[in-house]
């Protein structure tokens, strides 16, 4: 009897210490943390503009790589063999995407805190872009914390370019499901350079156009949709910013809707994929070997990242054409992102030669709305109770994320908290036979109808990873299954669930509804 009563006190204090873990995960990060904005700007005024670029790659150690640098993976059996350790102490940079157990082999290309600043003379906002897979509100939340609010910033906005081959910011691709991959000592690195590189652009902030340009078919043979419905955000959207008194190039934005998992599940040199390649290529020219074939623009480009969910990606079955030997690569490889960050470079310097609009004066509006988002994903519950997930939550399995708006003259943009199904963003959402609801689609209209000025960005990742935003009409976990499919289809295991969708869209419509009808006609600033 008395062994029994032993284990059952065991017991209660090993359930007590589960239910206080789960507890303490669970805590709120940033209580009554709330970073709703409005700012409708009156007056078009001459704008300032500052860029940086600083380097977050993680120290690698080195003893994983073999002799000729490649990663150590078995064909046969489909894992990764590890025949070093670091002192007796397995403690690797693990890659984040596609699957756990991914220790980094080394690093082929530097990872990024890229920082764009815009001024108005009222209105100073900073858009800031990580190679990361994704980098979760409660993260953004301690960068904003930690700006000193003499650096007169209204809004920074952090998105993560979502690149697959980077290491772990989430939680989620640790050795195994159960344990986290992320190092805090990296993470409070990263988060220091983003305040370092916000610094380095405001002290850079020089009398600055704007150049917009777009190719909006040009790029959308690189992207496969691997689920239908097939919509795409495959246009090359890009914003040139030049030193109003020297004409050089500040900086760049360029934006793209797919996943940078070119390289895809089986290469363990921490890389940010094509997106490093293209702007390596708008920045100092493409070149074909050792030859220039088309000059640069110089400055910092930042790639950003659209619509990527539902799932636009170049996927190991869709080929890239290199442009100079003509040659079609499948495999994923680093000569296949050469390629294609190629590609996107020649596009983007040709589509920037001739801009379609320049600004000289504008003024900045921004609406931003906190939002709560309720956590249904079992599994996501689970890794936020463990803690693998490493982010809060506020009331009884919600989350805290965010919206934001903002218009520049004739360029708009949306930013968007996770990855967002196209057909949202760009229309044709469904309402499949099979679908788990049964109802007419709910994400109409487009958010892009709804966004004003003539050139509509559309920021990905922003603020926020919460994972796949799917069309509630489109949600499919039960049988029978849409499209005539077997099985369910890949996205609904990456969501926060079906009510995502619909309150976001519906935010941001109502949000964009409030700047078209206070655009350039209200006088009304709060804070
Ligand atoms: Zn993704």
């Amino acid at each position: 009897m008395k062994v029994f009563k032993v284990a059952g006190i065991f017991l209660f204090i090993i359930l007590a210490g589960l239910v206080m873990m789960g507890y303490l995960n669970l805590q709120d990060r940033h209580p009554g943390y709330n970073a709703d904005l409005k700012i409708i700007a009156k007056h078009p005024s001459g704008l300032k503009a500052g860029f940086a670029a600083l380097k977050i790659t993680p120290e690698v150690p080195d003893r994983w790589v073999d002799a000729n640098g490649d990663a150590k993976y078995n064909e046969k059996d489909g894992d990764y063999y590890i025949d070093g350790n670091n002192n007796g102490k397995f403690d690797p940079v693990w890659i984040a995407g596609f699957s756990n157990n991914k220790p980094a082999n080394g690093v082929h290309d530097d990872l990024w805190a890229r920082t764009m600043i815009l001024d108005d003379g009222e209105t100073r906002l900073a858009i800031v872009v990580v190679d990361a897979i994704g980098f979760m509100h409660d993260d953004v939340v301690d960068v904003r914390k930690m700006i000193p609010v003499e650096w007169g910033l209204n809004y920074v906005l952090i998105a993560s370019t979502h690149v697959h081959e980077g290491p772990d910011m989430m939680g989620i691709w640790g050795k195994h499901p159960l344990e986290s991959g992320v190092d805090s000592d990296y993470m409070k690195f990263v988060k220091e350079q983003i305040v370092n590189s916000v610094e380095t652009a405001v002290g850079q902030m020089v009398a600055a156009r704007l150049e917009v340009s777009e190719d909006l078919t040009g790029a959308s043979d690189q992207v496969k949709d691997t689920r239908q419905p097939e919509v795409f955000d495959s246009g090359l959207r890009f914003i040139k910013v030049v030193n109003k008194e020297s004409d050089e190039a500040l900086g760049s934005l360029l934006s793209w809707g797919n996943h940078p998992e070119t390289l895809w599940s089986r290469n363990l040199l921490v890389s940010s994929d094509f997106p490093h390649f293209f702007r390596e290529g708008v920045e100092k020219g493409v070149f074909s070997a050792d030859s220039l074939v088309k000059e640069g623009i110089g400055g910092v480009a930042m790639y950003i990242n659209g619509a990527v969910g539902g799932l636009m990606c170049t996927h190991p079955t869709h080929a890239i054409s290199d442009p100079f030997t003509g040659q079609s690569i499948s495999e994923p490889s680093f000569e296949k992102a050469v390629a294609q960050g190629n590609k996107l470079s020649l596009l983007a310097l040709k589509a920037m030669e001739q801009p379609q609009e320049t600004i000289e004066e504008a003024e900045i509006s921004i609406l931003v709305r906190t939002i709560e988002l309720p956590i249904n994903n079992n599994m996501f519950r689970l890794a936020a109770s463990l803690g693998i997930l490493n982010r809060g939550t506020t009331g009884w399995m919600k989350m805290r994320s965010e919206l934001a708006v903002i218009q520049i003259g004739a360029i708009s943009f949306i930013a968007v908290p996770g990855e967002i199904y196209p057909e949202i963003v760009n229309g044709g959402v469904e309402a499949p036979a099979g679908a788990d609801f049964g109802i007419e689609p709910v994400e109409v209209p487009s958010l892009r109808e709804g966004m004003p000025g003539k050139y509509k960005f559309v920021l990905g990742l922003a603020n926020d990873e919460i994972g796949y935003i799917i069309p509630k009409s489109q949600w499919d976990v039960k049988p029978p299954f849409t499209y005539g499919r077997d099985k369910a289809p890949y996205g609904e295991e990456n969501s926060l669930g079906p009510e995502t969708a619909p309150v976001i869209h519906a935010e941001l419509i109502q949000m964009l509804r409030e700047l078209n009808t206070n655009d350039h006609l209200v006088v009304e600033e709060i804070n």
